[in-house]
Order: C-alpha cells, then structure tokens, then sequence
C-alpha cells in the first residue's frame, strides 16, 4: 500500500508545518518553573536513538513540516546531537525544509555554537530569565549566568541570529525587563517574554509565578514606545518594535491571549510520543509504529490519525479559581 502524499492537516483544518522535537527530557538546569529540584526523569532506555527521531522528523518532513525546532529538557546536553542535526541536514540541502532551529539554556553554547552553525542551525533561542548572577543562581538552582553570556558571545560570532526568551516572572521581570531589553537590542537580538504555563509539578505556586503579559505589556507603554508589527511571524509572539531601543520585543500570551486558532505545531517528545497540544493529557505512542515492517507508511497513519484528535485549544487557566494545569512538564513534551 502507498503513503498519502496530502500534506499534514488536522480535524480543525489547521496545516501542520512546525514540529518541535524533544530530543531528552534531561537537563542540566533546575528552572523553578519547570521541573522539581528532584526531577525524575524517562529511563535512558526508554529514549529515543538518533535513528528513531531522524525517522520521525522524516515522516513529518514528509507530511509537509517545514521547520524542526530541537529543544528539550535541554538539547546541548545530548552527546549525539551533531550526529541528528547532521542527517537532518539533508532536508534543508533538498529544499525540503525552510529551517532547524534550536532552543538551549545557553549553559553549553561556548562550547556547541560553531558546530551548531556547521550543522546548518542559523537561529536559537536562549532562555534568560534574569542578569542578576545570584537570582540566575535561585531561579535556575544552580545555573551560572556567565556560561551563558560567554555562550551567546560564542553564538553570535558563530553567526547565529538568537532571541532571548524570558519567562515573566512575577517579581522578576519588572525589575528586570529593561535589563534584558537593553542587553537584547544593544546585541542585535530579539527579546520575547513568556507567560508562566501550568504544566507539572516544580514544588513552586504557578499562581505566584504568573503575570498576564496582557497587563505587563499596557504598564510597558507608559514607558516605552511600542509600535505592532504588520508582518505575522507565524508563530505565537506578537512582536513591536520599541522606538527608544530599534528592537525586537515579543509577547507570548498563551494564558491571558489564546492563540490556538492559528496553531501549526504539535510536539514528539524522545519518549516517542505525539503531544498535539501541550494543554491537553492526551498523547500517541510513536513507538509501535517506528518499529513496524514499514515504518515510513505506518508512522505516516498514527501521526494523520492523531492529527483528527488535535484539540481545538488549551485549557489552560491561572486565576482566581486556581491553576487548571497538566501533570506532565514542559521538559518531556519539548517546550
Ligand atoms: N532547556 C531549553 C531552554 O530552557 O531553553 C529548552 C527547553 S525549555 C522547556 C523551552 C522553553 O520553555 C524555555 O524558554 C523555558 O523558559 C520555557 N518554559 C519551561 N517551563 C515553562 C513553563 N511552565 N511556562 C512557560 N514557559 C516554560
Ligand atoms: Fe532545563 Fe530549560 Fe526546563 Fe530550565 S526551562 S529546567 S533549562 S529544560
């Protein structure tokens, strides 16, 4: 029997174009709003081999994706991760795929920037949250912010075009915003604040975390000059330019400013599963598929059969009435 040749699409009619692949669940930071100081994470034989996620990034390139996203828990700490980048190369040399992009904590990047840049990579994402040193410390449990200074140094002189995401936590990043706005623009990089998302346990209160960007965003004109983008970026930050500054900022709002309409993605994690949506439980297991006689073909029906089932949106809430969040952590599904 042939493969189905249509481009991906789900039961809402969305394309599918982005798949963001969690190439480990591990990571060698503890952020508060992420993981617990005592993670537990997918058994290392569980994980999935370079083979594996090469075959599933195959079969979504297949289906029509145009742009992979390596993230994790963090991707820098994976030891074979030039040998992935490497094969999934081929796609962009075919023309079969716009980009690879990759998000790290930053804390390996002094070390991994060039090979990134000679894996094909041109742009990442590095998380920061904070320019203080000992905040860093406390908001990471242990991280040191000058391996990822050095790192983004590392990453711009190799070439690489960054973002800076910063989650925005409350009690943090006003403080800090013009902090990070600053160090951003003055290094030709965009900044992109990040609404805090109920997703696992991290032995912290999301509900003290969390600040509407929505509100953020109306206290930051008072000061700033922010003028919205006409080009949509096709994913979901809203971005202004700021007058007083010539750069980049970002608004990613899944909470206070739903943006599910539009979704174009969905998530494999390196355990193998399919995660749709990152505010639904639901997932499918990849693996029984990828170790079918045909791989290829049955791979390519368990992901158009869990693409019916994407749901239309999250249901996330932060509020008065509590958290509504997910068992599981960003980490697993690859955030
Ligand atoms: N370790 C890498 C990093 O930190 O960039 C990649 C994986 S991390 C899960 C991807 C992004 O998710 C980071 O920008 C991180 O700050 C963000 N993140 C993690 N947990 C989150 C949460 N509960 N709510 C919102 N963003 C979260
Ligand atoms: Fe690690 Fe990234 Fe999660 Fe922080 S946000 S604990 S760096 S996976």
């Amino acid at each position: 029997m042939t493969t189905d040749t249509r481009p991906f699409v789900d039961g809402f009619g969305r394309p599918v174009t982005y798949l963001r692949l969690s190439v480990t669940d591990r990571c060698d930071l503890r952020c508060t709003y992420c993981m617990p100081q005592h993670m537990i994470f997918t058994p290392r034989k569980s994980l999935l081999g370079v083979v594996e996620l090469d075959r599933i990034a195959e079969a979504f390139v297949a289906g029509g994706v145009r742009k992979i996203r390596l993230t994790g828990g963090e991707p820098l700490v994976r030891k074979d991760l030039p040998e992935l980048l490497r094969g999934l190369a081929r796609h962009l040399a075919a023309g079969r795929l716009d980009e690879i992009t990759v998000s790290t904590n930053g804390s390996q990047l002094a070390r991994l920037a060039e090979t990134l840049a000679d894996c094909g990579v041109r742009r990442i994402n590095v998380s920061l949250d904070t320019l203080d040193p000992d905040q860093y410390r406390e908001i990471t449990r242990g991280g040191e912010l000058s391996d990822v200074l050095e790192g983004i140094e590392a990453a711009r002189r190799a070439g690489l075009s960054i973002r800076i995401n910063s989650v925005a936590l409350r009690g943090v990043i006003e403080e800090q915003f013009e902090r990070l706005l600053r160090y951003a623009h003055s290094n030709d990089m965009a900044l992109a604040l990040i609404e805090t998302m109920p997703l696992g346990e991290t032995g912290t209160s999301r509900a003290d975390q969390y600040l509407s960007l929505t509100e953020f965003r109306k206290q930051l004109s008072d000061k700033w000059s922010l003028s919205a983008l006409e080009r949509k970026t096709g994913g979901p930050a809203q971005y202004v330019e700021v007058k007083q500054t010539g750069g980049l900022l970002g608004f990613i709002t899944p909470l206070s400013c739903n943006f599910c309409a539009t979704c174009n993605r969905v998530r494999v994690g390196s355990n193998g599963r399919l995660y749709t949506c990152m505010g639904h439980e639901g997932s499918v297991d990849l693996r029984p598929a990828l170790a079918g006689t045909e791989p290829a073909r049955q791979l390519d029906l368990a992901i158009r059969d869990a693409l019916m089932r994407k749901p239309e949106r999250h249901g996330f809430r932060i509020g008065q009435a509590g958290v509504n969040g997910i068992g599981r952590h960003m980490s697993v599904l690859g955030g």
